[in-house]
């Protein structure tokens, strides 16, 4: 059940709702929006009395909620979440946000030298995994907490904001200390221990469907973090497992319109892994501007070829340039905007 306040319900009124809530064994999720406040409500394993909610000050009504998420949904808040990173950077707002930078931090050099190309073509957002959820056993698994590092020293010395991955509960607490968002994997999309943790952060969540995940699925697993208190969740379309074999994963940008119609979640777009080639990246980020994302996240490399992961599907700093210049006209025509280069890269 959901509670809808009056638009001139006091902060007093929302508190005394949340308070009832709670004394009836329930959890209460006050979720302000532009219009007023909303309470989602969890614990409840069947339908909740609302007489006894409806008599409070300041509610305007109760209603049953009609889908199985419950915190995810647009009945719950009818405007999309922003979510504010600091330093005029956010997720669902206007401005694209987009997240660029290597599959993983391989050094400091690496990371330095991709971080002042993508932030001289406008990235407000640096991406990079220290420790990465690998295929292959023997493959490349990351820095760890010198990866974090890193990263850290790139937030100081280029302003960028730092999207990096915890691959399970105990890399958890290392990831949030360093990170502004932290990422959830694909493959992690369903880890229910790792997913409540994440409910359990103070860092905003980049959560990424999985392989073979129905829209379904992934708001569900989206709603393990709501559930938990953290109401900071970007969702992220990164290609499926389907039969087509022309490209890595199948990108489906079919999957935006349809998130943003339930939910009032941001949803960005990996082109990088959605399709594995590194020929697809920008015409695919076209397209996913044109679909209506909130933001992209791409990996960049300067040097591809000696890249320790996914190096064939990192566009190089150049190509990005490119790919901003373009989704910056795209962006116009929709009434949304990507930040200015900041400066003229030269090749
Ligand atoms: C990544 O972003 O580097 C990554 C491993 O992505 P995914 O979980 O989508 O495969
Ligand atoms: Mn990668």
């Amino acid at each position: 059940m959901l509670v809808m306040m009056k638009s001139n319900a006091t902060t007093d009124d929302v508190r005394a709702v949340c308070r009832k809530i709670e004394e009836m064994g329930y959890r209460a999720h006050p979720i302000p929006g532009s219009m007023r406040t909303a309470i989602g409500i969890t614990g409840n394993r069947g339908p909740i009395e609302a007489a006894a909610i409806e008599a409070l000050p300041g509610v305007g009504e109760c209603v049953p909620v009609s889908k199985p998420y419950k915190l995810v949904g647009r009945e719950l808040k009818e405007e999309t979440t922003v979510i504010d990173l600091g330093d005029g950077v956010r997720v669902g707002g206007p401005e694209l946000a987009v997240i660029a930078g290597p599959c993983a931090v391989e050094s400091r050099d690496q990371a330095r030298t991709i971080a002042a190309a993508v932030k001289a073509a406008g990235a407000r957002l640096f991406r990079g995994g220290a420790y990465k959820p690998r295929t292959s056993p023997y493959s490349f698994q990351g820095l760890a907490e010198e990866g974090l590092k890193i990263l850290s020293e790139v937030r100081d010395e280029f302003g960028l904001k730092i999207v990096t991955e915890a691959v399970d509960v105990e890399s958890m607490e290392l990831v949030e200390r360093y990170s502004d968002i932290v990422q959830i994997g694909a493959r992690n999309m369903q880890n229910f221990s790792l997913l409540k943790r994440a409910g359990k952060s103070q860092r905003p969540v980049l959560l990424k469907r999985g392989l073979s995940a129905t829209l379904d699925e992934l708001l569900m697993a989206a709603e393990y973090i709501l559930a938990e208190g953290n109401y900071s969740v970007v969702l992220c379309e990164r290609g499926i497992r389907t039969f087509a074999d022309h490209a890595r994963n199948t990108l489906d940008l079919s999957v935006v319109p349809a998130v943003q119609r339930l939910s009032h979640l941001p949803i960005i777009v990996d082109p990088s892994h959605g399709t594995g080639k590194r020929e697809k990246v920008i015409p695919l980020s076209r397209a996913a501007v044109a679909v209506g994302a909130d933001g992209l996240i791409i990996e960049v490399h300067h040097s591809p070829d000696e890249a320790l992961s996914d190096g064939y599907q990192s566009i190089r700093p150049q190509d990005f340039e490119r790919l901003m210049n373009e989704i910056r006209q795209i962006a116009g025509v929709l009434g949304r905007s990507v930040a200015p280069a900041t400066v003229c890269a030269e090749h």
